[in-house]
């Protein structure tokens, strides 16, 4: 394929491309931009491979498109990560060259550290701006969030994005005003993504910083955003906001695409109550984003469903319930372990790891992680159900279940809670008993001072599992 920031220089010039609330560049501004970083990038190394670390600041993005331009790879770096987490991902990538944005430039790793504004300010080189994205070049590699174990670095081709931007294109249509606010990192899938569709569809992106509930209805009510991708802790803080303040969002406002773990049902009803449309999706690191998704005519009707599986998606759930996917935004492999993908798949199948329930029309529906299962006395039992149950319960700010071994039961669900203080086990277990069936409600109840989370704001079970067993 032509390069993508090229090609929309090409064919669409005047259109915006990116837009951080200060600045604005069309993709003909853009382009010469992004060439002059891609030659002062050139200059810097030989590797095929730069890591960057950033925020996403324009400049950030500019220099990953610039990475990119220069035809090299992409290691993106979680910055919420510990600075021995981050060091480990270096070596692992084998990269001699950080990028990284001024603002976080106090640590130093081993390798050649550049502050964004030493590469801006870097002689004039040569600009650089290679011809073609070969489909089956890696563009970027990002690493699992761990929510599961150690990360392992995803390689993700030019064709596992543009195979996942054509599959959302087709599912959410598609329109020369759209503009995509990201306020998801783009050094995770969620964020990333927005941008290659942003090149892909000749669309303008939206940066946004940090992610600030009351900041971002202001962006929505006055801009003419049409998407912007969520998790589900910003929806609910979006939805607060529109609730508090009432004015609705512009017109050009399509919907939200909603993603990256469970919802509990109470908050989806509370969109419908606000006429706000979001799109339910499940995907991973390693599918490039989403690759399941429901569409706008059935997001109403099918709460909870995570939707249909895309065109290009194939779906299959096995025995087990465990979701079984083709598709070809599948990652070609992991970085440094050729095993480790080929162990994830049965003839052709890749495993996720999730396991989930189809209804009579064909919608998924995602249980919960396979790992994460509760055998107890024959039945199947998923955290996630437990823990939406007790969502209301009074002076409960967080929970978590895992299993515990049970001589009697083979395994029990117990609980981690986060509170002000001690709750009454005797109300916590009633409580359970009312909402749940016996066999699920904790036989324990643990309150602790924080949850364990890894940088993706994801709850670490094997964490609170390994307490127990100390
Ligand atoms: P690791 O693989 O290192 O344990 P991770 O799987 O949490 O980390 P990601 O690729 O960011 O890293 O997350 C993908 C996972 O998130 C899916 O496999 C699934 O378990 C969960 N997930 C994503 N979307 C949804 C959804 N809509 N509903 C439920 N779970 C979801
Ligand atoms: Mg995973």
């Amino acid at each position: 394929m032509d390069n993508w920031i090229k090609k929309q220089a090409l064919i669409n010039p005047n259109r915006l491309a990116v837009d951080d609330g200060t600045t604005r560049y069309t993709f003909a501004e853009m382009a010469p931009i992004v060439a002059d970083l891609a030659g002062k990038v050139d200059s810097l190394t030989n590797n095929q491979r730069v890591a960057i670390e950033t925020d996403n600041s324009l400049n950030g993005y500019l220099m990953a498109l610039a990475v990119l331009a220069s035809g090299r790879t992409i290691l993106w770096l979680n910055r919420r990560l510990a600075p021995e987490e981050i060091e480990r991902q270096l070596t692992d990538a084998a990269v001699d060259l950080l990028l990284v944005a001024d603002e976080m430039a106090d640590f130093k790793f081993s390798v050649m550290t550049y502050r964004f504004s030493q590469v801006q300010s870097l002689p004039i080189e040569k600009p650089k701006m290679i011809a073609q994205f070969a489909d089956d070049a890696v563009a970027s590699i990002m690493y699992t969030s761990g929510t599961t174990g150690a990360p392992k670095g995803v390689l993700q081709t030019f064709n596992n994005h543009f195979s996942s931007a054509v599959s959302s294109a087709l599912n959410l249509g598609l329109s020369s005003h759209d503009e995509w606010l990201c306020t998801v990192p783009i050094f995770h899938i969620s964020g990333f993504s927005i941008m290659m569709r942003g090149l892909i569809y000749g669309m303008a992106v939206r940066l946004v910083d940090h992610f600030d509930a009351a900041t971002i209805n202001q962006i929505l009510v006055k801009e003419p955003i049409s998407m912007i991708s969520v998790v589900p802790y910003m929806l609910k803080r979006l939805l607060t906001e529109q609730e508090n303040t009432g004015t609705p969002y512009t017109a050009n406002f399509r919907g939200m695409l909603l993603g990256g773990g469970p919802i509990d049902r109470q908050a989806l009803e509370r969109c419908q109550r606000l006429d706000l449309s979001v799109v339910q999706s499940y995907g991973m690191t390693e599918t490039c984003s989403q690759i399941i998704a429901l569409n706008y005519a059935d997001a109403a009707d099918e709460l909870g469903s995570v939707g249909k599986p895309l065109f290009l998606t194939q779906l299959k759930l096995d025995s087990d319930g465990e979701v079984l996917l083709k598709t070809p935004a599948l990652t070609p492999g992991y970085l440094n372990r050729p095993e480790a993908l080929a162990n994830k798949k049965v003839n052709g199948w890749y495993q996720t790891g999730d396991i989930g329930h189809l209804d009579a029309d064909g919608f998924l529906f995602i249980d919960g992680r396979k790992d994460d299962m509760i055998i107890s006395g024959g039945e199947n039992v998923f955290p996630n159900e437990i823990e939406n149950a007790y969502a209301d319960f009074p002076g409960l700010e967080a929970i978590a279940v895992v299993k515990k071994a049970d001589p009697k039961w083979d395994q029990v669900p117990v609980a981690f809670y986060v509170a002000e203080e001690d709750l009454s086990e005797q109300a916590l277990v009633a409580y359970g008993r009312k909402h749940l069936a016996h066999y699920k409600v904790p036989k324990a109840f643990y309150r602790i001072a924080k949850l364990p989370m890894n940088a993706g704001g994801k709850v670490q079970r094997y964490r609170l599992i390994n307490t127990l067993e100390r």
